[in-house]
């Protein structure tokens, strides 16, 4: 028999669509993922420490610990979760079917909560010092106190890199946004605000090939020059990455609308995509906000948007 709700994905989005279903009595099917996108079972808050934006937490909370809450919270509610990764789909016809590696699902509606993985540059280093003094979100750990006061580098070219630059500004004493090229693609407003920005340096020409530092965290990349090949050492205290995400979406071709960056397309101020009774939260179909708090937000918006329409059907 079909299910009447099947969540792909384990991340706020997926786990807030989870609390609000199950308390819905729809039951909902959580298939939370086995590594999917490289990411562990409750998203890319297992790849961070410490959460300080989330509400109700004024002592922040380490990541992982908060997708375990998340997880119990869902199973206390009646939510049945699978540790396995969804492979493939047809939301051609109801009910809708999906396919693991070891089953065959059928869901009268489906929410997708699929998360992006942040691009990393996979140089010597980064393992070494991910998350003690690397990271992909400036606005999530910018204001740590490891980052406070210190110079910072942001690694990228598009607005988003220039955005992370200026609001690590505001606790660095020092940012150099360092671009493998002679100019950003960034927006001309954006450019001018990184230029302008005295304590922005831009490093053109430039790729960062390792990552250093001592038993506390990093302490400094080597940067090798992309027209001469000379290297050169950086002292630096954190080192972001801009350089993109990539939407978890690869099994959605050809079945949803997705935009030219590969995010699945939602009706504006909904959840809602091409298909009817199929919907999409967190920050599978959000390059903007890309925060946990906005992905449960939508998370919520799916699950009650899902409810509605089952009423209907
Ligand atoms: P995700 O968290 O991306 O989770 C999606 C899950 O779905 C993953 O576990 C994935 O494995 C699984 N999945 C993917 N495909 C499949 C499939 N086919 N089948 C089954 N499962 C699948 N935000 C904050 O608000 N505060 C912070 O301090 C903060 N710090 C961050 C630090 C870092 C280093 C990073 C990378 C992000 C940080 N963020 C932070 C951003 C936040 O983690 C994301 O915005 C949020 O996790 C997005 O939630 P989501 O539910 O959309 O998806």
């Amino acid at each position: 028999m079909a299910h009447k709700v099947v969540i792909i994905g384990s991340g706020p989005a997926g786990h807030t669509a989870a609390i609000y279903a199950a308390r819905a009595n729809l039951n909902p099917v959580m298939y939370e993922g086995f590594m999917a996108g490289g990411v562990a079972a409750g998203g890319q808050l297992t790849t961070t420490t410490e959460v300080e934006n989330f509400p109700g937490f004024p002592e922040g909370i380490d990541g992982t610990k908060l997708t375990q809450l998340f997880r119990e919270q869902s199973v206390k509610y009646g939510t049945t979760i699978h540790t396995q990764t969804i492979t493939k789909v047809d939301f051609s016809k109801r009910p809708f079917v999906l396919w693991s590696d070891d089953e065959r699902i059928e869901a009268e509606s489906v929410i997708i909560a699929t998360g992006a993985t942040a691009k990393r540059m996979h140089i010597p280093g980064e393992e070494t010092f991910w998350q003690r003094g690397i990271s992909a979100c400036a606005v999530c750990d910018g204001a740590l106190p490891i980052f406070r006061g210190k110079e910072l580098a942001v690694i990228g070219g598009g607005d988003s890199a220039v955005e992370e630059a200026n609001h690590l500004a505001k606790f660095a004493s020092k940012v150099y946004l360092i671009h493998r090229r002679d100019t950003l693609r960034a927006s001309q407003i954006m450019q001018k605000r990184a230029m302008e920005h005295p304590k922005i340096e831009i490093l053109w020409n430039q790729n960062v090939i390792e990552a250093k530092g001592e038993q506390q965290g990093l302490t400094s990349i080597v940067l090798e020059n992309t027209q001469n090949k000379n290297q050169s050492q950086l002292s630096v205290g954190g080192l972001f990455y801009a350089i993109g995400h990539v939407p978890n979406t690869e099994i959605f071709k050809g079945q949803l609308d997705l935009d030219e960056t590969g995010y699945i397309k939602t009706v504006p101020g909904t959840t809602q995509t091409n298909i009817e009774g199929v919907f999409a939260a967190g920050d599978v179909q959000d390059k903007i906000y890309r925060q946990a708090i906005t992905a449960a937000g939508s998370g919520c918006m799916a699950a009650l948007e899902a409810e509605r329409w089952l009423e209907g059907h």
